[in-house]
């Protein structure tokens, strides 16, 4: 029988467990199970490849959130009541669920591809070796293009096992849990999930001895720094992927770029807009500010007699630059009222009033 998927029974905690509760059942087990104090013990190393497993999905708000939505579709062997019977089942039951129909659900073929290591079919079979990461970059940056540094931790073939997850001169013998196949199935309820066989990692045979650099898993796990290239304009929430960059030497990066906000611009298509505070006296008699550009430029700016609060002057080709095309840069202009008047102040105020026939 295959190993019980269902991660909250891998820690041994309720689903309603808070994330510290998850953390706490992780390092007890993790604790129990690591390969160094369990050399030679297959099973073991398993299980702790199994708890680190569910402890990456469970105390991560997000991967939690969808391996709930996917535990009630009873897409798990052993997982909880909520996942029995067929509702909610595409196609009803008894018939085969097409891993493809996940993306229906909202990206929880991105949770398949991170559980079983492989994509919900769809057509980008070749995305195995796909490694996600974030960055955020400063506005100005994201604004004029730039380069920006980025580390990543890649998973590299093992250098002393070239990836057969044995010691070095060990033998092999026919994987117990595949009988050889490299893959297992399990389903419940309608499903049949096949995925790689955990104890042989797919290979379809065990080392008599794991390999000591992985621990049999064949991997390494190797620090990698890029620089990648931020075009002029991008916005935040854009996705560039590095190709042939990631795992192995195959795989795509892809970088979801955050952008910072500035502290003087914010963004409005190709325009930049900035705001600037000037005093009343600036606003009823007109003078000239100093204003910085986008690529750091200063301008004057000729505010006129008469400026109102929240008007906008427009300084042209300031803006972002993508395609050919420029936006322009716009201050908008806070006229700043003084809280607070001395009493010589609210005198020669007054007499401005009656001068200019306001009521107040
Ligand atoms: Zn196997
Ligand atoms: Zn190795």
């Amino acid at each position: 029988m295959a190993s019980e998927r269902d991660y909250y029974q891998v820690l041994g905690v309720p689903e309603t467990a808070t994330t510290d509760e998850i953390k706490k059942a992780f390092r007890r087990l993790a604790k129990q199970y690591h390969p160094d104090r369990n050399p030679n013990k297959p099973q073991a190393a398993e299980r702790f490849k199994e708890i680190n497993e569910a402890h990456d999905v469970l105390s991560d708000p997000e991967k939690r959130k969808k391996y709930d939505q996917l535990r009630r579709y009873g897409a798990f062997a052993g997982a909880g009541s909520g996942g029995v019977g067929t509702r909610g089942t595409p196609g009803g039951p008894g018939v085969e669920f097409d891993l493809s129909d996940l993306g229906s659900f909202g990206g929880l073929g991105d949770l398949f591809s991170s559980i079983f290591g492989r994509r919900g079919g769809g057509p980008r079979a070749e995305d195995e070796d796909e490694i996600e990461t974030a960055v955020s970059i400063p506005f100005r940056v994201a604004a004029l293009g730039g380069r920006v540094p980025v580390t990543l931790t890649l998973p590299e073939v093992c250098p002393t096992c070239s990836g057969s997850g044995g010691a070095p001169g060990t033998t092999f013998s026919t994987c117990p849990e595949c009988k050889g196949r490299g893959t297992i199935s399990f389903g419940q309820g309608g499903f049949a999930v096949t995925r790689p066989c955990p104890v042989c990692r797919g290979r379809g045979r065990v080392p008599a001895q794991p390999c000591p650099t992985c621990h049999g898993s064949g991997e390494v796990r190797v620090e990698k720094r890029l620089a990648i290239t931020i075009p002029a304009g991008t916005e935040d929430g854009t996705r560039l992927r590095l190709k042939g960059q990631g795992a192995k030497g195959r795989g795509d990066v892809v970088v979801a770029i955050q952008v910072e906000p500035d502290r003087f611009f914010r963004r409005d298509g190709l325009d930049v807009i900035g705001v600037v505070p000037i005093n009343l006296a600036q606003a009823l008699l007109g003078s000239k500010i100093k204003v910085r550009t986008l690529d750091g430029k200063r301008v004057v700016l000729k505010v006129p007699a008469g400026t109102h609060h929240g008007q906008r002057f427009r300084i042209p080709g300031q803006g972002i630059e993508r395609n050919g095309r420029r936006g322009d840069q716009y201050i908008e202009i806070h006229v700043e009222i003084p809280e607070h008047l001395t009493a010589e102040q609210e005198t020669a105020l007054k007499a401005f009033a009656e001068k200019s026939g306001m009521k107040y």
